[in-house]
């Protein structure tokens, strides 16, 4: 029966390209998920700063609710770092801490 036969083949013509399909949409959904990797500079996390960051910013605190210290850390490039100041003196506490360490940016050691 030709018609089985060829009926066959383009099953299986039909079959190899479904297959090619799904391995295109596949490697695309891949790289949509795919992050660019996390080791490249850090921009100043101050809102339309686009300078890489050059130091870290650490203020710890007892928060208000007296439910234990927060620790917020922010990266900023050197103009914002020198404008940032302590926030949260109104919540120090004994071991309140405003800290502001240089990042070793390049430095493969
Ligand atoms: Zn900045």
């Amino acid at each position: 029966m030709p018609d089985t036969k060829s009926g066959r083949d383009k099953q299986a013509r039909d079959e190899e390209r479904r297959q090619i399909e799904r391995d295109i949409s596949e490697a695309r959904e891949r790289g949509d998920e795919t992050e660019p990797p996390d080791d490249g500079p850090v921009a100043c996390y101050r809102r339309g700063c686009t300078e890489p960051a050059a130091f870290e910013v650490t203020e710890r605190y007892q928060e208000e609710t007296g439910k234990g210290a927060v620790e917020a850390t922010a990266l900023l490039c050197a103009d914002h770092t020198a404008a940032e100041a302590p926030a949260n003196l109104d919540s120090a506490y004994e071991e309140y801490v405003f800290r502001i360490e240089p990042l070793s940016a390049g430095n493969d050691d």
